[in-house]
């Protein structure tokens, strides 16, 4: 079964009707056996505003929205790792990252915090790992 949503012209008024498929629904319009509920008319329409149409973009948004916090909550866990591990350094993190590669201890501290990508880059292009991770406010959901 397939629901449409049926717009007259005569009267303007819209209303679902059902048929058993597209196929079906050309043909009754083609022998002229659909006429409007309200005044009769056989001046119908298929309205654009299909419910069906309606339905799957709403879907699409669901999705879209379960997507979206899918990979939010990676970053979480990702986040999560991280502030368990690493040091946090604030604004810090250029200066402390270089102070990190050029001391002569060798002992591995991860560090974290805030850099711009002009900074990041000066650290890669001078031999320092660093890695960009996209992070979400803890109170952002
Ligand atoms: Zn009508």
């Amino acid at each position: 079964m397939i629901k449409y949503k049926l717009f007259c012209k005569n009267c303007d008024k819209n209303f679902d009707s059902w048929f058993a498929s597209s196929i079906e629904f050309e043909k009754i319009k083609r022998m002229k056996l659909l006429n409007c509920h309200q005044c009769n008319s056989k001046n119908i329409v298929k309205s654009l505003m299909a419910p069906n149409i309606l339905n799957s973009k709403k879907e699409e948004k669901l999705i879209e929205n379960k997507k979206h916090s899918k990979i939010k909550n990676k970053i979480r866990e990702y986040q999560k790792f991280i502030k368990k591990n690493f040091e946090y350094v604030g604004d810090n993190f250029a200066y402390e990252a270089r102070t990190l590669h050029y001391s002569k201890d060798k002992s591995k501290k991860n560090i974290y915090g805030n850099s711009n990508l002009k900074e990041v880059k000066e650290l890669k292009e001078e031999g320092i790992e660093t890695e960009i991770i996209p992070w979400v406010k803890d109170l952002d959901n």
